[in-house]
């Protein structure tokens, strides 16, 4: 009974009860709970930082513009990057891409690194199979817009094939054939993206290997990953695809290969009867292998900008400004 009117007491003071030594918090003090990513297979999320130069975004502001501090604060407040600032396509002063976080200085106007903030983007290449986990996500992120922005930028789901090859094609380097296994792997959470397959992959894959037995598509043993033919096929035509030149054929697990070579080796795995493709054409069988490829990936992306670092910098530099 003491414990219930204690509860209720606590109730009218905003205050948490909590049987036992843990102390009180009072709610006001409590830091609202962070908005867990975790439903979401991390093979699915990708995230780009950009970087702010505040003491060049107050320059902007109260030097070239003419306005008051505090008038710059506000303003900046609303402040989201575009797009194209985190991609790099035009990322421009009071913004930068270190993604290593190795500056000391500002290279617009030199101000030391505690000017700096920070955006995250987190990306969503969305699927599927888990498409009622990521609306219920952005119902919660909509509730804090402050923190986060949210984009659904439209694309076809070529785009969003082609742009990853892009992505994929930056971080290789061809002069080691670890690419290899890397771009497997990286095809292989693309087509099925889930929390069960990340958790499988963490102890590391050292080699991929066709099996028709795998169960389910694939199988994994002490570092071997076991893969039937139509996800084998998958990871071929792929890094066929990021290596191909025009006189040599690309490279994949199964050596260099001119196309030819490289349908006559999927026709041997069995390869288009998983995919239905039954012309005898080596073009067209390609053509239709590509389509098939990109309609197994994302159906479409979603970004989330999170600005809570951003935030959190300006307010304590403007609060410092004002102090001066
Ligand atoms: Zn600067």
């Amino acid at each position: 009974m003491a414990e219930l009117a204690d509860a209720k007491v606590s109730k009218t003071f905003g205050i948490t009860s909590r049987v036992g030594s843990i102390p009180t918090i009072p709610i006001y003090l409590m830091k609202k709970p962070e908005i867990s990513f975790d439903s979401i297979p991390s093979s699915a999320i990708s995230e780009s930082r950009l970087k702010i130069c505040l003491k060049c975004a107050f320059d902007l502001f109260i030097k070239q513009l003419k306005v008051a501090p505090r008038t710059a604060y506000l303003e900046l407040k609303k402040h989201v990057p575009e797009q194209s600032d985190f991609s790099g396509a035009s990322t421009a002063r009071p913004h930068f891409i270190d993604e290593e976080g190795e500056l000391t200085h500002c290279h617009y106007c030199n101000g030391p690194k505690r000017w700096f903030a920070e955006f995250r983007a987190l990306r969503i290449d969305a699927h599927e199979s888990f498409e009622k986990q990521r609306k219920k996500l952005w119902t919660a992120l909509k509730k804090d817009p402050d923190r986060y922005t949210l984009w659904h930028p439209e694309r076809t789901q070529m785009q969003i094939f082609s742009e990853w090859l892009e992505r994929l094609k930056r971080n290789i380097d061809f002069e080691n054939d670890q690419w290899l296994l890397a771009v497997a792997i990286e095809q292989v959470k693309r087509a099925a993206p889930s929390n069960e397959w990340d958790e499988a992959l963490a102890g590391g894959v050292r080699r991929i290997q066709l099996s028709r037995q795998a169960e389910g598509g694939w199988s994994y043993e002490k570092g071997w990953l076991y893969v039937a033919p139509h996800i084998y096929g998958d990871v071929l035509m792929v890094q066929h695809l990021l290596s191909r030149s025009h006189s040599h054929g690309g490279r994949t697990f199964e050596g260099r290969l001119t196309l030819q070579e490289l349908i006559a080796r999927l026709r041997r795995i069995g390869y288009f009867d998983t995919k239905n493709i039954t012309t005898r054409d080596p073009y067209e069988a390609f053509e239709l292998a590509i389509a098939a490829l990109v309609a197994s990936g994302p159906q479409a992306v979603y970004y989330a900008v999170d600005r809570s670092d951003y935030l959190k910098q300006l307010k304590s530099t403007y609060e410092k400004k004002r102090a001066k």
